[in-house]
């Protein structure tokens, strides 16, 4: 599928934030005739990986560690670094969109299969921000790092400091900088937060949720990708879970978290992350035709599900040989 991307200005009433690269789509068209893929699968066959947004290389790589034996921590970790690398990916990594003072911060975090995980939040000059977060998880007694003491953790564990800004994320600044507008950019892209889960051939789950957030945020802002609970949860009984989009909105409804234990209480991957959107656009007051929020998930079966507020939300999925990216069904078809 061509890689689409549309922007869109309009305010972001009540949040206050710079929302920039991040997938975020106030689609006031009807969407009746559109066609909508709710992603209930059957099958069983593993192992299996998805991850939202269009990420085929990255999937491609997990599967591959997959195929060649590997479990599913290592396959989300090399699955995810494939995007940090990615320069042309402005939310991710390397090339990831600054904050407003220009510089590049990213958050991300890992779980395993015994609920162990790690986080780094507000890292700067690492590119694998995941496999900083990954080495929290098993090389320190604690669950996040932050700031300038995770990039000096890192730099202790052989990662190398780089500049994360590339020329073409610093014009961008300079570009939004000539208004600097507090205000939302409203767009969606094919590409935005990497959230990756997977199963190995053993039946085993991980996760892992890496991000630049959002475009020109303020200094030292935070959002839901690397809190274990919000942007990515876990659980090797039930199924996992990852979210994307606006992270202040996932974090108030403990995302991830929640739509596992709709999945623990029997509701299918489809119909828990349907629900959890469900409590986020009927809060009262709920501004919802601002902002954007994304959810995939799998249970134990394999079975998967996605669901977001507005259209063009996609997550990529490869099993049984087929890597292919599937449409989300979304809530506002107003
Ligand atoms: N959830 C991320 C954040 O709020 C951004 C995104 O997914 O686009 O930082």
């Amino acid at each position: 599928m061509n890689r689409r991307k549309f922007i869109k200005n309009a305010s972001l009433t009540g949040a206050g934030l710079a929302v920039g690269s991040t997938l975020i789509h106030c689609a006031e068209a009807t969407s009746k005739n559109e066609e909508n893929t709710a992603v209930v699968d059957t099958k069983n066959n593993l192992p299996l990986v998805i991850a939202t947004w269009h990420v085929e290389n990255a999937t491609t790589k997990a599967m591959e560690v997959l195929e060649a034996g590997g479990n599913a921590l290592d396959a989300v970790e090399q699955g995810c670094m494939v995007e940090e690398a990615n320069e042309k990916g402005q939310s991710v990594g390397k090339g990831g969109l600054p904050d407003r003072d220009g510089n590049v911060t990213l958050d991300a975090c890992i779980m395993d299969k015994n609920g162990n995980c790690g986080a780094v939040v507000y890292l700067k000059d690492i590119t694998h921000a995941v496999s900083v977060a990954r080495k929290v998880m098993e090389d320190t007694p604690h669950v996040m790092l932050a700031g300038e003491g995770a990039k000096q953790f890192a730099i202790s564990k052989g990662f190398e400091p780089e500049d994360l800004l590339t020329e073409a994320s610093k014009k961008a600044w300079e570009e939004w900088k000539v208004k600097s507008e507090y205000k939302p950019i409203i767009n969606i892209e094919n590409h935005d937060t990497i959230g990756m889960l997977a199963i190995d051939n053993n039946g085993d789950i991980s996760g892992a949720c890496t991000t630049s957030g959002l475009a020109y945020k303020l200094a030292g802002r935070v959002g839901d990708s690397p809190i274990i609970g919000s942007g990515l949860f876990v659980d090797n009984e039930v199924g996992g879970c990852v979210a994307t989009g606006l992270g202040e909105e996932v974090v108030k409804t403990v995302g991830s978290f929640l739509v596992v234990e709709l999945m623990r209480q029997g509701k299918t991957p489809q119909e828990a992350c349907e629900e959890a959107i469900s409590r986020i656009v009927k809060k009262p007051n709920s501004n919802y035709k601002a902002f954007q929020v994304g959810y995939i998930a799998v249970n134990k079966k394999g079975e998967t599900g996605s669901f977001s507020i507005h259209q063009w939300f996609s997550m990529t999925k490869f099993q049984n040989g087929v890597n292919e990216q599937i449409q989300s069904d979304y809530f506002n078809k107003a």
